[in-house]
């Protein structure tokens, strides 16, 4: 998906990693309902004692691994999903066409630096939707001199002083250590990476380096999309690993006249037709309204998907599970849906939300997963209407952990049910190790920590089976 210029956009690829600091504080425990309390205690035993979830991730990642949209990995995601939910006993299991996903090939990379009669090999990843440099994979690649930037006003001066044009800009703004959710601190950064190319562009650069996305210094480069707008020369865009983004700055600071050489085989070769997948279980009495568990099931193509978003999938997958298979009986009617093509574009969330208004259906509450698989926090909310109907559960959750209630997005997919009248959440983990898997090789199953996973489909859980027992919502517990 196209946007326009440097800001647009990015607050929907980062709706839940722009939710502020953890402030939850834990409160006196007022008069609770013993059922529900015990159910919630059931609840987190069945998913600590039968790690299912890690099950079926450990199975995604290593029979189907990395599937980027329209990959073949992506199309056998969907047939995964489709069978494995075919197995838990909800009433129907289908897929929702999702057309125009854009079809991006990677191709091969590397870069290298020029400085002092020597080359330096940079580790590198071409980032989601970036072109090639001349004649792609067969090419000889391209070769120029180097600008460091910090943002796009010292890109714009430096380009009003005549020196960007024919140069490669190097975006080097490191993500802000100092916030305790580093998903602020991505959020902070990744406008070099959506949009450095786009604004490089237009000064007459020739390609564009991205400091990678993450507070860790190591050697993996990391991916993500970018956008063009409506720039019409697009010129190549990169990510480069910290270590190797730390050495080019050096090599700049000592010879200015540095050089990269640089070869991207990256190419756009049309769209295609992907699925959401969705497993429904219908509701007893008020089985038109409808209750969403989500996360995405496409993921970028470096690692297996663990953490982005292999760990939302499952846990939607098992917060459902965990309810059937406890004996219960929703009110309402429950959907567990993964979503197609999240990382290019939204396609998927976009796709359900819209189907969702077209047939009038009515959501009552929608919760995703997409912040990796840390242990849980609590859950950030859409808004603060949202959030003041949904506090009133905190009580029985904070025993495990869930001591935050926060209003900050919900999830990428989910959020785009806004303005439906749902309540809109998304489940808030611990974020510290998240940027050093995001997007990058590192992103596989020993990243994963198997409890933690659990207890993150078990937060949702009891989320759900709060919201639906408690009918109407009370005023308190
Ligand atoms: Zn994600």
């Amino acid at each position: 998906m196209e946007r326009k210029n440097r800001t647009q956009g990015i607050l929907a690829l980062l709706l839940f990693l722009f939710c502020g600091e953890v402030h939850g504080q834990s409160i006196p425990a007022p008069t609770q309902d013993s059922t529900h309390t015990a159910f919630v205690r059931a609840i987190y035993s069945e998913a600590l004692s039968a790690k299912q979830g890690h099950q079926w991730l450990s199975d995604l990642c290593a029979t189907v691994g990395p599937r980027l949209a329209c990959s073949p990995g992506d199309a056998a995601a969907v047939k995964w999903a489709k069978q494995t939910l075919d197995t838990l006993g909800f009433d129907t299991v289908y897929t929702q066409t999702v057309t125009g996903n854009t079809h991006w090939i990677r191709g091969d990379a590397w870069a290298r630096a020029h400085s002092g009669g020597k080359k330096i090999s940079l580790s590198i990843a071409a980032l989601g939707g970036s072109e090639s440099t001349p004649g792609g994979d067969k090419g000889k690649g391209l070769r120029a001199q180097v600008v460091e930037v910090l943002s796009f006003q010292e890109l714009d001066d430096l380009a009003a002083a005549g020196k960007i044009k024919g140069k490669i800009v190097f975006y080097n703004r490191p993500m802000d250590p100092t916030y305790i959710n580093t998903g602020s601190a991505y959020g902070r950064a990744v406008d070099q990476r959506w949009a450095g190319a786009m604004e490089a562009s237009k000064h007459g650069a020739v390609a564009v380096l991205v400091r990678s996305m993450t507070l860790s210094l190591d050697d993996f480069p990391h991916t993500g999309v970018m956008s063009y707008g409506e720039e019409k020369n697009k010129i190549p865009a990169a990510g480069i690993s910290t270590l190797d983004a730390e050495a080019l700055h050096t090599l700049l600071a000592k010879d200015p006249t540095t050089e990269v050489s640089l070869l991207l085989g990256a190419h756009t070769v049309g769209t295609c037709t992907s699925y959401n997948v969705i497993a429904e279980w219908r509701g007893s009495d008020k089985l038109e309204e409808i209750v969403v568990a989500g996360g995405h099931l496409d993921s970028w193509d470096l690692g297996t998907g663990a953490q982005d978003d292999g760990a939302g999938s499952v846990q939607s997958m098992h917060a459902l599970y965990l309810l059937k298979k406890l004996g219960y009986q929703p009110h309402r009617t429950h959907r567990v849906v993964l979503f197609a093509n999240e990382e290019f574009g939204l396609v998927g969330g976009m796709h359900y939300a819209a189907n969702a208004l077209e047939k009038k259906e009515k959501h009552a509450l929608a919760i995703e997963s997409d912040g990796g698989s840390g242990s849980p926090r609590g859950f950030s909310f859409e808004n603060e209407v949202a959030r003041s109907a949904l506090q009133k559960f905190q009580p029985y959750v904070a025993p495990y952990g869930l001591l935050s209630f926060s209003v900050g997005g919900s999830g990428a997919d989910v959020g785009q049910l806004a303005g439906q009248g749902a309540f809109l959440a998304g489940l808030s983990v611990d974020t510290q190790r998240y940027f050093d898997y995001h997007h990058t090789a590192q992103d596989r199953i020993e990243s994963i920590h198997p409890r933690e996973l659990e207890l993150g489909a078990a937060a949702m859980s009891a989320l759900l089976y709060l919201f639906d027992a408690h009918s109407p919502i009370p005023s308190a517990p």
